[in-house]
């Protein structure tokens, strides 16, 4: 089968600036579309004296896939000689945020809708700034229904202007803005005669040139340690650290680490579960090794190679979290994290910003974060622990809040943060 790459797009914006036609047009526009639908939903419209909308479309598509019950209908798919693109659309913000931020689904690139005659709206910025919390860093921002406002070049500037300004403040660099008419096909898939002052790409050209996650196997090695096993006979005191693999790959011979530890060794050799000694490990196995000197570490230990970007260490990290406890996140209290196979005693130590999600209101000066809020804070593990930032690796950027034995949240590592930073 043909192996076909796959990109998660989020596409954000005021309700009724046009994401459902944008949506609409990239499936109509890239012959994405069940044969013969585009002509149904038209002639639907036209036996009932509307007028079409592609916003209908995107309608009947979902009637038809909710009716089977694999299908998740917050999804719509559109192929470009490229790659697979899945839009993640945002049905009711507190799945789409509790999805995006405990990493049930991640995206890589973001579009904004702004309606080129509304101008930007509270909600565009709001929006800016989920995907800004949500760590996308490929955003791309479609100044839409430019038919309203004559296709006017200064219009466009000056909404590109200012938004920029704003996304700025918000840490959002927007690779693009594009001019377009989501309704009348307007640089979307071909250059618009009615846009002869924009130089810059369609919607879709900009979608195949966003960068794509690499494969888990093309990452810097981690292995969180499961377990650490004897061996059974007498006279043999080695031991096996056992684990599974979430990215890259190992070889015997490779010196690795241990973090918190700082352990070090030598990987002597690769076990696999009833079958023989493999010369690799790679991400997604279930392995263990034996290593060259007896070093004596701990379950929820992370295992890395030293010749490889090594993950960060400490105790104090900006976070995002997505809080769904039923008591409110408060500071100095004792919860327990979850990161990999560590588990370790964490305290919220300071609140930088909430957003409440169903309501999207930004607020800066809450002191507790509430069931449903995203919250972007600074945590404190009892001891330092070993993980990555989101943006460098995903796999070991993600957390777990428990609450009381509960899972009460969930949510990505920003960075480290040291303590002399942190007192300012
Ligand atoms: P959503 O709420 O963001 O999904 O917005 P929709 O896609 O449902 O669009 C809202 C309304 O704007 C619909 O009536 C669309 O037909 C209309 N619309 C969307 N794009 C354009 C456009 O490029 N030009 C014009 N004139 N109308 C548009």
């Amino acid at each position: 089968m043909e192996n076909r790459e796959q990109m998660n797009i989020v596409i954000v914006g005021h309700v009724d600036h046009g994401k459902s036609t944008v949506i609409g047009r990239l499936l109509a526009d890239t012959d994405s579309l069940p044969e013969g639908k585009l002509e149904a939903v038209k002639e639907y419209c036209k036996k009932n004296s509307r007028p079409f909308e592609y916003a209908f479309l995107l309608d009947a598509l979902k009637d038809e896939q909710a009716q089977g019950i694999t299908i998740d209908t917050a999804r719509c798919f559109f192929k470009t000689g490229k790659r697979d693109y899945i839009i993640i659309d945002a049905p009711g913000h507190i799945e789409f945020l509790k999805n995006m931020v405990t990493g049930a689904s991640r995206a890589e690139a973001a579009l904004l809708v702004i309606d080129a005659k509304e101008g930007i709206r509270e909600n565009s910025k709001r929006h800016g700034h989920i995907v800004s919390m949500l760590g996308i860093k490929q955003v791309v921002v479609l100044v839409n229904k430019m038919d309203l406002v004559d296709f006017d070049s200064d219009v466009f500037n000056s909404i590109k202007s200012e938004f920029t300004e704003f996304l700025t403040k918000i840490n959002i660099k927007p690779l693009n803005f594009i001019p377009i008419s989501a309704f009348n096909g307007d640089n979307i898939a071909a250059a618009s005669e009615n846009t002869l002052w924009y130089e810059g790409p369609t919607v879709l050209a900009q979608l195949d040139g966003f960068a794509n996650k690499k494969e888990n196997r093309e990452l810097p090695f981690r292995m969180p340690v499961q377990d650490i096993y004897k061996f059974t006979e007498e006279n043999d005191d080695r031991r096996i650290v056992a684990g599974t693999v979430l990215s890259g790959n190992v070889k015997a011979g490779d010196e690795v680490v241990f973090l918190p530890s700082q352990k070090k060794s030598i990987i002597s050799s690769i076990e696999s579960f009833n079958t023989a000694p493999a010369e690799t490990a790679y991400a997604d196995q279930a392995v263990g090794f034996t290593l060259k000197t007896q070093i004596y570490i701990k379950p929820g230990e992370l295992m890395v190679r030293t010749n490889e970007p090594l993950p960060v260490l400490s105790s104090r990290f900006r976070v995002n979290i997505f809080w769904v406890g039923h008591v409110p996140l408060i500071k100095n209290r004792n919860y327990k994290l979850k990161i990999g196979t560590m588990r370790i005693s964490v305290k919220l130590v300071e609140i930088l910003n909430i957003i409440d999600a169903a309501e999207l209101n930004i607020d800066t000066f809450k002191d507790q974060v509430e069931r449903h809020d995203v919250a972007e804070c600074i945590l404190e593990t009892a001891k330092p622990i070993a993980f990555d930032a989101i943006s460098d690796l995903e796999l070991t950027g993600r957390f777990v809040m428990v609450d009381n034995y509960e899972i009460s949240g969930g949510g990505i590592i920003l960075e480290g943060v040291s303590d002399s930073e942190n007192s300012l």
